[in-house]
């Protein structure tokens, strides 16, 4: 079988990212397997190579050079049970929040909070997907991965991905270098909820709920989500564009002499996590406009791009956002979004 002849040529990635800014890859390929992938890699040697999901977190600045592989691996299943523990193994290219739905009717606990993040699975370890208190690595077991230089089939451990706040190796040592095919979750029959953040718990006092099941916590992370956050559907954005930075305690008490209403979050290791949205918004970037792009009006940690625009645009206004909130709080802020 020759797998090349799965190559596109010179396709538009415009609908392929949710900033919605057009670009063009040389060369893409949709991969429905872990055969088709490995057949193809090895007819392709020496081509660059990168891999995509929902394009939910990435930032293309210009054309792509070489060859695009979209994830599209299908697939969700019962793999173990122990007790209430449950084992659930989802392909690489599955919506994210499909998985969540099906994790929710089949009564299984431990993903309602991470409900309606874009994207795919297969992408969802790379920066340790995290929302209203969970982040993926606490119910994360194992990934299956195909190494893209040689095409041999690797499981990572959560210990061997290194999962930090939005961080795994995947952003670091091993950056570029893998195929996600297959993501394992450990999952629990049982409800294990995390109401931690105050929002969620206010949104369920609103719902009228006393006694939240998994779902109910879904539909309060779903309705916070949508009266907050621009839909990428209407208004093209990539979610937080950087990182929430977390400073040493004592840089924050400084900071937080000279700005008493700084918001700070104590972290485990003695640090402190200050809302990226706050320093913007103080920086006196919350809904600004910049001819195509924007801070979002009420979350402004989020650019959007309102149309017209190029990638290398938004990379412009990212960086003058960078430069006002280092210059007035001397924090730089790191981006979370992929840039390619
Ligand atoms: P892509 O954007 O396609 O890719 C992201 C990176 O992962 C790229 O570097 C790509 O090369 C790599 N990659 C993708 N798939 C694979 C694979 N199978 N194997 C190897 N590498 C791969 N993130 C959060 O953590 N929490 C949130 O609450 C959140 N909310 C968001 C809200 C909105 C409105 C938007 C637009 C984004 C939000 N995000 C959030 C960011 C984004 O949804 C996540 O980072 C998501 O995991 C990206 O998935 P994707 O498939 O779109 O990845
Ligand atoms: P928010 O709830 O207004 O919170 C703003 C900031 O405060 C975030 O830095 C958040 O940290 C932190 N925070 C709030 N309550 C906290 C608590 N009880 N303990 C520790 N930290 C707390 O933020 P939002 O923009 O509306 O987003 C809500 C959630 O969805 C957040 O978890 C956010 O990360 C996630 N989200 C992520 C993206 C993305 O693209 N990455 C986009 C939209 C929303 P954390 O960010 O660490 O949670």
């Amino acid at each position: 079988m020759e797998y090349r002849s799965h190559i596109r040529r010179d396709v538009s990635l415009r609908a392929l990212n949710t900033f919605g800014v057009e670009a063009r890859a040389q060369m893409l390929a949709e991969i429905g397997s872990i055969g088709q992938l490995q057949g193809l890699l090895s007819e392709v040697e020496g081509v660059p190579l990168r891999v995509l999901g929902g394009g939910s977190n990435v930032l293309l600045r210009g054309d792509v050079d070489g060859l695009v592989l979209l994830d599209r691996i299908p697939g969700v299943e019962v793999v173990r049970r122990e007790g209430t523990a449950v084992w659930v193994a989802a392909g690489g290219g599955l919506d994210w929040h499909a998985l969540v739905e099906w994790t929710l009717e089949h009564g299984l606990s431990g993903l309602e909070n991470l409900s309606l993040i874009p994207g795919t699975v297969g992408a969802a370890p790379i920066q340790n997907i995290g929302a209203y208190g969970v982040e993926l690595c606490e119910v994360f077991e194992a990934l299956e991965a195909v190494e893209l230089s040689t095409g041999r089939c690797r499981i990572f451990t959560g210990e061997e991905c290194a999962f930090g706040y939005r961080d795994s190796i995947f952003k670091r040592s091993e950056k570029g270098r893998w195929f996600i095919t297959r993501v394992v979750l450990r999952l629990s029959s049982e409800p294990r909820l995390n109401l931690s953040y105050g929002a969620l718990q206010e949104t369920l006092r609103e719902m009228g709920v006393q006694r939240p099941t998994p779902r109910d916590v879904s539909r309060a992370v779903i309705r916070i989500r949508r009266s907050k956050l621009p839909d990428p559907a209407r208004l093209g954005n990539a979610g937080s564009f950087f990182k929430n930075p977390e400073l040493p305690a004592e840089t924050f008490r400084t900071l937080q002499r000279r700005h008493p209403d700084l918001p700070g979050y104590p972290l485990p290791d003695g640090r402190v996590k200050v809302p990226a949205a706050w320093l913007i918004e103080r920086a006196g970037w919350k809904g600004r406009r910049e001819g195509a792009v924007g801070c979002h009006e009420r979350q402004p940690l989020v650019i959007v791009h309102f149309g017209g625009g190029t990638g290398e645009a938004i990379w412009h206004f990212a960086r003058q956002v960078q430069r006002s909130v280092e210059e007035r709080f001397g924090i730089r802020l790191v981006p979370e979004v992929n840039v390619w």
